[in-house]
């Protein structure tokens, strides 16, 4: 291959919003449905503010000096443009990015206990007392810059159900996919990729044994089904350290990981930050 034809190839592979050149960019824009936007903001020296639907954004400064905003986009985000509204960033007028399409697959199981695909009433009230938990972890918003956005992986396994799976459980459609699955085995040891800090130890009904960690500025991870847990909420972890092992608990059809990556409080794909996405 000639150097002409692997600059053209790299282009293909990387393709930029203008501006954005820096080595983030090129990892993390993925501006799909479940992906991920990086929006130049200029160069001023102090560190702009951006919201996208009223949720703080991510900033950092990428290796090329610039600002960027670094934006989840919802699944359910419709193809199209997307506008951003910051404070601080003189000269940079409306930041925008373009939304593109993307389909994902679905995937039917099986479920025995049936009262994890319908719920009674009581079930139903605790699943909703769960969710706001939940919901208020992730719209959580710390002034911390992660100690890195490039994730390590949190098990050394095969990746399984990929984020985004349509899934129909017992043929009844239910949300899809939020995270990614890791198949591995009971006991494997689940390690922190970045440094952050534990926002919720607890059992829930559908995720079973889980845990959250907030690494800053929006950027929250969350893994489910464990077995174990090797930390408390309010702990600091350090990239690397162990916070639980590998279960089946909740709503889960053996041992395996399931691993969520949210930015200002839009559930992404993880894949995305351990180099793994596929388009
Ligand atoms: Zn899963």
């Amino acid at each position: 291959m000639t150097r002409y034809t692997l600059l053209v190839a790299a282009a293909l592979l990387f393709p930029l919003s203008a501006g954005a050149q820096g080595y983030i960019s090129r990892m993390l824009n993925h501006p799909v449905p479940g992906g991920v936007a990086v929006v130049p903001l200029g160069d001023s020296s102090q560190m702009p503010r951006a919201y996208h639907d009223d949720n703080r954004v991510m900033v950092l400064r990428d290796s090329d000096g610039q600002w960027i905003a670094v934006v989840g986009i919802d699944l359910k985000t419709t193809a199209g443009r997307q506008v951003l509204k910051v404070d601080g960033a003189p000269g940079v007028q409306q930041p925008a990015f373009v939304v593109g399409s993307k389909s994902y697959k679905e995937q039917h199981i099986k479920l025995k206990n049936k009262s994890q695909v319908n719920p009674d009433p009581e079930q139903t009230r605790r699943y909703e007392r769960e969710y706001k938990e939940q919901i208020a972890a992730y719209a959580s918003f710390r002034e911390v810059i992660p100690s890195n956005v490039m994730l390590d992986k949190p098990v050394d396994g095969r990746l399984s159900s990929p984020f985004g799976l349509r899934r129909f459980f017992n043929g009844e459609e239910r949300n899809a996919h939020s995270g990614l699955d890791f198949a591995v085995g009971l006991g494997t040891p689940i390690k922190a990729p970045a440094d952050g800090v534990v926002t919720i130890v607890a059992d829930y009904f559908f995720n079973g044994k889980t845990v959250f960690v907030d690494h800053g500025q929006g950027f929250i991870t969350m893994y489910c089904h464990l077995s174990s847990f090797q930390v408390k909420a309010g702990d600091t972890v350090t990239r690397g350290q162990s916070i639980g092992k590998v279960g089946a608990t909740g709503r889960a059809t053996g041992p395996h990981l399931h691993w969520n990556v949210s930015l200002n409080n839009a559930r992404v794909d993880p894949a995305i930050f351990i180099n793994a996405f596929k388009p």
